[in-house]
């Protein structure tokens, strides 16, 4: 299971999420949205929907004279994607740390922190974590300089 992560920058996510709320949307409604949030013209809005659609994660059909744009992926799995590629930068044995850091700093509500309990209860841990950097990229034990006299 190795897809290629989309990769959808910050101002496209903002479109996604607005595209996400909306189920459908018309370039003009997504700008009267974002107009004053993200102080974008109409043609930013029309460029940032051009490269969505090239990387096929929204999709347009004309009515008339507009065109109406849905989203071709879910909302769930596009923010797992992004988390994936955000776990595949870092060494396997520091993601745990990471997440750690994310708990840290997030804002969480009680209903949350019920969500993480439960699935951290469920969580059978593992002896060893292989490191799947390549040397140089990390200090973990397998990737230490041995020095044999
Ligand atoms: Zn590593
Ligand atoms: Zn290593």
């Amino acid at each position: 299971m190795t897809i290629e992560p989309v990769k959808i920058s910050d101002a496209e996510w903002e479109v996604m999420r607005v595209l996400w709320t909306l189920n459908s949307a018309t370039a003009h409604e997504i700008a009267a949205i974002l107009g004053d949030k993200m102080d974008w013209k109409l043609a930013t809005v029309k460029t940032l929907l051009g490269r969505l659609s090239k990387k096929e994660v929204i999709r347009s059909e004309s009515e008339g004279k507009r065109f109406i744009y849905y989203p071709n992926v879910s909302e769930k799995a596009t923010v797992r994607s992004a988390t994936e590629n955000l776990f595949s930068h870092i060494c396997a044995q520091k993601i745990g740390m990471t997440i750690a850091d994310l708990v840290n700093e997030a804002q969480l509500t009680a209903t949350d922190i019920a969500a993480i309990n439960t699935a951290l209860a469920a969580k059978t841990p593992v002896e060893n974590i292989a490191c799947n950097c390549i040397p140089g990229q990390c200090e973990c034990s397998q990737h230490q300089v041995k020095i044999n006299h």
